[in-house]
């Protein structure tokens, strides 16, 4: 027997829960333990999202205390399979408690292995998911659930280490506007301008692909981080971002109240740390609501002063 067939072998009889993900979020293995505890046919290959959609609809497979679903899913896809490892432990409806690990490759395939902690002392195992709790909360922005302002710095900190060690630029960053936001809460009142708030992260997080990290940093400042995305690229999304947002209409019973933004959008360089790639952004967010807002401008460096004589 080859490696490869004695290994899917091993993890068919594993009592560890293991599983592959495509960049696109797709399941494409599942040892027989993971489909076991999250109910999947033998050769079913679900999105991520429907898969817990449908376990969460019928009342099995992982806890979701958040009675809002859509909420809870737009909140988990901000933290979602971004680069590198992340652990934590969930519970599962039949009372099993697991510990699982994502582990992320820069091309977006994700590794997730779960192992069955259920006989682990209980009392401790509520203190860990206190803590974990608390650092989703820390990353977290608290209005539209969203990541917030130290998330998405995180992800550019790391966006720059892969540019360093690839030498090339990988990446960009847009920062978001929400045009005339202060006409909007003066028309409509500051409660409409939060659910525009919340619509707005919930449809922007709806488009992008899980490795791109989408976060609010300010009252109605968004930040985008797009991984191995180049620049004509990453312009081409914001359009279509843009034309979303121009679609909106959250309000049932108010058809004037939509909304625009305006996006800066900079490259990510070798060199770059953090905040010189959103003070760039931020340069080309201003050309951009200068020049009539409701689109998006790309960071182009200030030309050399000329030189007389
Ligand atoms: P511009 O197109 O130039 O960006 O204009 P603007 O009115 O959006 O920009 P400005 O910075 O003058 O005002 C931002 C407004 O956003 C001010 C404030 O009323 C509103 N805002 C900020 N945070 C929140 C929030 O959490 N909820 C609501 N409803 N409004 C907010
Ligand atoms: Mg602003
Ligand atoms: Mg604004």
């Amino acid at each position: 027997m080859t490696f490869p067939e004695e290994l899917i072998g091993l993890l068919g009889e594993a009592t560890v829960l293991v599983a592959a993900y495509d960049p696109g979020d797709r399941l494409r293995f599942a040892n027989a333990a993971f489909r076991e505890a999250f109910f999947l046919a033998p050769q079913e290959t679900p999105l991520w999202a429907d898969l817990m959609r449908r376990n969460h609809g019928m009342g099995r497979g992982t806890v979701i205390r958040n009675p809002d679903f859509d909420a809870w899913l737009t909140s988990t896809l901000s933290r979602r399979g971004k680069s590198g490892f992340r652990a934590f432990e969930t519970d599962l409806a039949d009372g099993r408690w697991l510990w699982m690990t994502e582990t992320v490759r820069s091309d977006g395939w994700m590794l997730c292995v779960a192992s069955d902690i259920t006989s682990l002392k209980a009392d401790e195992r509520s203190v860990r998911q206190d803590r974990d709790l608390a650092i989703r909360a820390a990353y977290t922005d608290e209005l539209t659930g969203v990541a917030n302002r130290r998330f998405v710095v995180e992800q550019i900190e790391k966006l720059i280490g892969d540019a360093r060690r690839s030498g090339d630029a990988i990446g960009c960053v847009a920062l978001c506007d929400i045009d005339h936001f202060k006409a909007v809460n003066d028309r409509f009142g500051h409660v409409v301008g939060d659910l525009m708030l919340k619509d707005f992260a919930k449809r922007m997080q709806d488009q992008l692909r899980r490795s791109d990290s989408f976060g609010r940093v300010g009252g109605e400042e968004f930040v985008l981080v797009l991984p191995g995305t180049p620049l004509g690229i990453a312009e081409m999304i914001m359009e279509r971002l843009l034309a979303v947002a121009r679609q909106a209409r959250p309000i049932p019973g108010l058809p004037d109240a939509g909304y625009t933004f305006s996006a800066g959008l900079a490259e990510v360089l070798p060199h770059d740390d953090a905040e010189h790639i959103i003070r760039r952004a931020d340069d080309a967010l201003y050309q951009a609501k200068l020049s009539g807002r409701n689109r998006v401008r790309v960071y182009t460096p200030p030309l050399p002063p000329a030189v007389n004589g």
